[in-house]
């Protein structure tokens, strides 16, 4: 899987650098392994952003979260590029910002016309504080408090309703009048579960019957007759997500098509509708084996789908939104590590530490991701040793990678696992206290921070000593 020079040198972390842009302008984001702006410069160090990647640890500490900015604006212009050139109708993207909610990010997403969705009231927040416009935000979960429901109504955001308890709250909502805007209807879609099943971890799996999410399709006339009776809700339309990490294009396909027979089913119960949402789900490249379709590949499927259902029901085009996460996301960030004490257990394995592990990227012990990694100060050295990448936390499964493909390393090298934009800051947690790690934002050569490291006294900021235990 390392490339081999024709001298028989195994090459280490070159291979992984994305095509150069002036042979390849339209690389998908998420077909590449590193950021887009990823070269190697002065022979063997990593720069991204213009940043050279060992100076960015110097500056901001590590671990480090390093997000290129061209490759998040690039993939969101080609998200919506995609939909204006194959779909005939109105459309919206919006960012599934669980994969990685903060007010910069939010504010890059909006600049690109993208629209927010978003799955508590701490993401709503944050995007409204980031000044994103509430017309183009969506809440999405299975259990919003009424503290949220109210929240979102208030804001004036689409509210993505999930079951029946959620209805019903919202209708009292409704109907005591919100303050301060007491006509407001609040504006919903109606999440439905499609009973699709698709190739991903069943953790990230959303679609099938047996799933925490959205109505059962079985009651959908009774819902439908429902809602359509309930004049003090705006209900626009509906969503539906299959899952996410998906390689396939068909559960899409069957998706979108499944979704328009949903639209002439609420028809023929009195529900007009006129948005469809199809959710996220298109998958990323974590190693050389992985193979999902381009951003462009993914939107014409659906659009083609939705298109030709459509025609075939005789109905009007809905306006298409969809909300993808890790494919915008994923591939624009690495973390940056250093690399610390290793332990060598002859004939069985070496393990080398670095100072993070499951506290910032949770993803290797919750769902056994795989990742890649480069050591940002060897970029052109041979790779000559399998090594295990331990993390740091008192926890035997705190391992980010198995059998890692390195040059030699010694302490003080950096590592970066690629990869690591979505759900890692987001999933991010204290584990054994250990401070969140910052993120900067690169672009041509200038590094921002977008997150602050945390302290020491952020970790007891929320602790209470109750005076009679005070020593
Ligand atoms: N929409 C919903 C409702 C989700 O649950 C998720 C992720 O789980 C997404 C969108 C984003 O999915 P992805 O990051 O795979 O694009």
């Amino acid at each position: 899987m390392v490339s081999t020079h024709p001298t028989g040198v195994q090459h280490s972390g070159s291979q992984y650098l994305p095509p150069s842009r002036s042979t390849e302008a339209n690389a998908s984001p998420n077909q590449e392994l590193l950021p887009l702006t990823a070269r190697v410069h002065h022979h063997d160090f990593l720069q991204i952003g213009g940043c050279d990647v060992t100076t960015l640890v110097k500056q901001f500490g590590s671990p480090l979260y390093i997000l290129d900015e061209e490759t998040l604006r690039l993939a969101c212009q080609q998200y919506r590029d995609a939909f204006k050139q194959y779909y005939k109708g109105e459309s919206q993207v919006l960012y599934a910002s669980k994969a990685w909610n903060c007010l910069a990010i939010c504010a890059i997403a909006a600049s690109e016309a993208l629209g927010i969705d978003v799955a508590s009231g701490g993401e709503l927040y944050t995007a409204l504080q980031a000044g994103v416009n509430p017309e183009k935000i969506y809440l999405h979960s299975n259990n919003k408090s009424r503290e949220e429901l109210l929240f979102a109504t208030e804001s004036g955001c689409t509210i993505v309703v999930d079951n029946w308890h959620e209805l019903k709250t919202l209708i009292e909502i409704a109907e005591k009048g919100v303050p301060l805007t007491a006509s407001l209807s609040p504006r919903i879609m109606l999440r439905l579960t499609p009973g699709i099943e698709c190739h991903t971890h069943e953790y990230i799996r959303t679609g099938q019957i047996d799933s925490k999410f959205g109505f059962d399709p079985n009651e959908l006339k009774e819902l439908f007759t429902f809602v359509s009776k309930q004049s003090i809700l705006n209900c626009v339309g509906l969503h539906a997500h299959i899952g996410s990490q998906i390689f396939e294009r068909q559960p899409h396909r069957d998706l979108a098509a499944l979704m328009v027979d949903w639209l002439r089913d609420a028809l023929k119960c009195g529900l007009n509708l006129t948005e469809l949402n199809v959710g996220g789900g298109l998958g990323i490249k974590y190693i050389e084996s992985d193979d999902p379709p381009s951003i462009e590949e993914w939107v014409k499927a659906i659009c083609e789908a939705i298109q030709e259902a459509c025609t075939s029901e005789n109905l009007p085009l809905p306006k298409l939104l969809c909300e993808p996460g890790r494919s915008l996301i994923a591939t624009a960030c690495v973390t940056a590590y250093t690399i610390g004490s290793s332990k060598v257990i002859p004939e069985i394995r070496t393990y080398v530490a670095i100072d993070g592990g499951m506290s910032d990227n949770p993803r290797p012990i919750t769902y056994q991701s795989v990742y890649r990694a480069v050591v940002a100060n060897k970029m052109s050295f041979a790779s000559t040793e399998t090594v295990t990448i331990a993390g740091k936390h008192c926890e035997s499964g705190d391992i980010l990678i198995h059998n890692a493909l390195l040059p030699k390393t010694e302490p003080g090298d950096i590592l970066v696992v690629m990869g690591t934009g979505a759900y890692n800051y987001s999933m991010a947690s204290n584990y054994n206290r250990l401070p969140r790690s910052a993120a900067v934002l690169v672009a041509n050569g200038e590094a921002n921070l977008i997150l602050q490291r945390e302290t020491y006294q952020d970790l007891i900021r929320q602790d209470r000593l109750p005076e009679r235990l005070k020593i």
